[in-house]
């Protein structure tokens, strides 16, 4: 797969990306730009527990990555006054590395298991009856003389973060009590989490520049720190470090970004759908070996914005592209090709 800047999902590469993502992290909900419909009901679930008293009830945050699941589940740990542990779906490879982990917590704690659908099946069957009833059921030693030992946890929480709800195992997803799907941002509010981080890194960018780099960061807060980290670089090197709109337009004409946030690996994807298949529907499974990209790649990074902003529809027989599509790519609908092309 080729690194992409607008793949919200590559992690951060460099030392400084992570400190950079640790920098920009809204501490509080007061920070924390958009989701107003998760921030309301999360507010409610943390006033509810605090009046009885108690951790607050299991969390799933689910939708595409660079949203502000992560972020999200930092600021439900400030606003309880809890410890929080973060740790990922993958790196818990034995039900043992489970144990030690959740016998190490505090009352009140919170556990972070991001890509928690790729949680082991003997892990997660661990996990189902400690997110239950605070027990965790272990095995001593082997064969014969093997016997099961139940023991007493903390009265934690885990807010789980994933990409694909639809992975995740029925029992796990009915463990928890607050399940929520993250949404894209509008573009005023990435402009605002733009204005945000120009502010604490001291950037400094005008406002029709800031507009500028929000219609391109695919409605996707990291993507938006991203592009305003590498056009900072390009003013830095070829203007007076000040962003305005002829530097960012000079900046992201480099990155190859163009005005919806495509890059050339989205581009190459919709041209596929047109070029082969007269505007679709085909198979995500045929446009995978199109573009040598897996499925997954497609189906949880590539896809999601595409469908957000309508350049691609999803239906029964596969995706095909829109009137918008051809618009954007300066294509004209063959005579024959399907009804809402040529829309
Ligand atoms: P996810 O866990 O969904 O992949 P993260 O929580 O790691 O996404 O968010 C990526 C970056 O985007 C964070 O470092 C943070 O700086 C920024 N970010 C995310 N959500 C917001 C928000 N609502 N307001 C401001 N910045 C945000």
């Amino acid at each position: 797969m080729i690194d992409r800047i607008v793949d919200a999902a590559l992690p951060p590469e460099e030392p400084q990306e992570v400190e950079l993502e640790v920098t920009l992290r809204p501490q509080d909900f007061a920070s924390y730009i958009g989701q107003e419909r998760l921030k309301q009901n999360l507010k409610l679930a943390i006033t509810a527990a605090q009046k009885r008293g108690e951790p607050i009830d299991h969390v799933l945050l689910y939708g595409p990555p660079g949203l502000g699941k992560t972020t999200m589940a930092s600021v439900i740990a400030h606003e309880m006054g809890a410890q929080i542990r973060i740790t990922s779906g993958p790196a818990i490879e034995r039900a043992g590395d489970l144990a030690s982990l959740l016998t190490n917590l505090q009352d009140g704690d919170i556990l972070f298991i991001d890509e928690i659908h790729r949680l082991n099946r003997n892990v997660e069957e661990v996990l189902y009856s400690a997110m239950e009833d605070f027990k965790l059921d272990i095995m001593l030693g082997k064969g014969p003389s093997a016997r099961s030992l139940r023991l007493d946890l903390p009265k934690f929480t885990i807010i789980g973060a994933t990409t694909r709800a639809g992975a995740l195992a029925g029992p796990l997803r009915d463990r928890f009590g607050h399940i929520h799907r993250l949404e894209f941002y509008t573009p005023d509010e990435v402009q605002q989490i733009i204005l945000r981080a120009a502010g604490i890194l001291d950037v400094k960018i005008d406002a029709p520049a800031a507009q500028a780099l929000a219609t391109r960061a695919r409605l996707t807060p990291r993507i938006a720190n991203r592009l305003l980290k590498r056009v900072r670089d390009y003013a830095d090197v070829n203007g007076d470090g000040i962003i305005d709109t002829s530097i960012s337009t000079q900046a992201l004409q480099l990155l190859e970004i163009d005005e919806l946030g495509l890059d050339p690996a989205d581009r190459l994807l919709l041209l596929a759908i047109i070029d082969n298949y007269g505007g679709g529907p085909v198979g995500v499974e045929t446009l995978a070996a199109l573009t040598a990209e897996e499925r997954q790649t497609i189906e949880d990074f590539i896809e999601p914005y595409l469908l957000q902003i309508g350049l691609l529809e999803r239906t029964p027989r596969g995706r095909k592209v829109t009137a918008k599509t051809y618009r954007h790519l300066g294509r004209t609908p063959a005579a024959d090709a399907p009804q809402s092309a040529l829309l």
